[in-house]
């Protein structure tokens, strides 16, 4: 386990807060720990084993005791599945059979990762333990998709719900990592208010890039005949998909900046999406972005990608004009 990256937007995070109160009323034997963002629950659990075992209680990430849990030297802490797979029944069964040694500090924490990966199987073996766990045992399951999980394991567990970030938040948490503001408020835009889908967006140069051409797209579409332009798009060649969720961010952002809500990007992307605001109506956003789901949807149906994004920007240059 490595200090989180995103430990004081953690520490603020309310799932936090929860846990710090069990701490000190007595900590459950098991717990959910709920977010579609894997990298941040992973760096929840950090959080987490180093408050159990820091000197202060702080989880201060200097004492000796967070340094163990750190250094991944902390005999009663256990990470089973750190890379995120499907978990099997063996492993499990591992874990369980492991459980009942007594911890040497008087407390042991298992943290399982994407246990909503576990087989059928694998979580009917580890109901009993989460039923009747060894005295000064918890365990923390990480959870991406509830549906996942059995309903006999999910109400054996105290549940943690990790925040959906706001965008000043994860704008602010990615320039503290000096992060170019450009690139965070992109990340910002795009994350959905995962703290690690943003980290991995601000440090890929093609998500920016995908950003900005969705932009020069919107700006080009003026008549109908550069609809056939489209093809030019660098960023649209490599990936539909993957441009029409950008593109959808993108139509969200323009809507966004003309009621005038804040962005946080610098002047130049500002100063686009503000010309192009001026060139949408509200009604004619909205219709765009329900044409970026159409068509996202058809090309789920592998239908012709260049005849789905022709479509698409016919619809969307219609509406534009349609609805002035
Ligand atoms: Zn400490």
């Amino acid at each position: 386990m490595s200090v989180p990256l995103f430990e004081n937007t953690l520490r603020a995070s309310r799932a936090y807060y929860l846990f710090g109160k069990d701490m000190q009323l007595g900590l459950g034997h098991a717990y959910m720990v709920i977010s579609p963002d894997d990298e941040i629950v992973k760096e929840f659990f950090t959080l987490v084993a180093a408050r159990m075992y820091c000197v202060s209680g702080r989880a201060c990430m200097e004492c000796r005791g967070c340094k163990t849990v750190l250094d991944g030297n902390n005999p009663d802490v256990f990470t089973v599945n750190p890379q995120g797979e499907k978990i099997k029944v063996q492993e499990v069964k591992d874990m369980v059979s492991s459980v009942s040694i007594k911890p040497i500090s008087g407390v042991k924490a298992y943290f399982v990762c994407r246990a909503d990966l576990m087989t059928q199987d694998a979580q009917n073996k580890l109901l009993k333990t989460l039923e009747e766990p060894p005295e000064g045992v918890t365990i923390f399951l990480g959870v991406a998709n509830e549906a996942g999980v059995l309903e006999t394991v999910k109400s054996r567990c105290r549940k943690l719900y990790i925040d959906v970030f706001d965008r000043e938040t994860v704008y602010n948490a990615l320039t503290a990592l000096h992060c170019p503001a450009e690139n965070a408020a992109i990340a910002a835009a795009c994350c959905e208010g995962q703290l690690g889908k943003a980290r991995l967006i601000a440090f890929s140069p093609e998500y920016g890039n995908r950003y900005s051409d969705a932009l020069t797209l919107l700006e080009r579409l003026k008549k109908s005949r550069d609809v056939l332009d489209a093809e030019s798009v660098p960023s649209l060649r490599s990936g539909e998909s993957e441009f029409l969720k950008v593109l959808t961010v993108v139509l969200r952002d323009i809507t966004s900046a003309k009621e005038g809500a804040p962005l946080f990007f610098g002047a130049e992307l500002a100063g686009r999406i503000e010309r192009l605001a001026e060139g949408f109506s509200l009604r004619a956003l909205a219709l765009s972005v329900e044409a970026v789901a159409r068509a996202q949807e058809k090309l789920s149906f592998s239908v012709n990608p260049t005849a789905v994004i022709d479509g698409l920007l016919f619809d969307i240059l219609e509406v534009k004009y349609k609805w002035r």
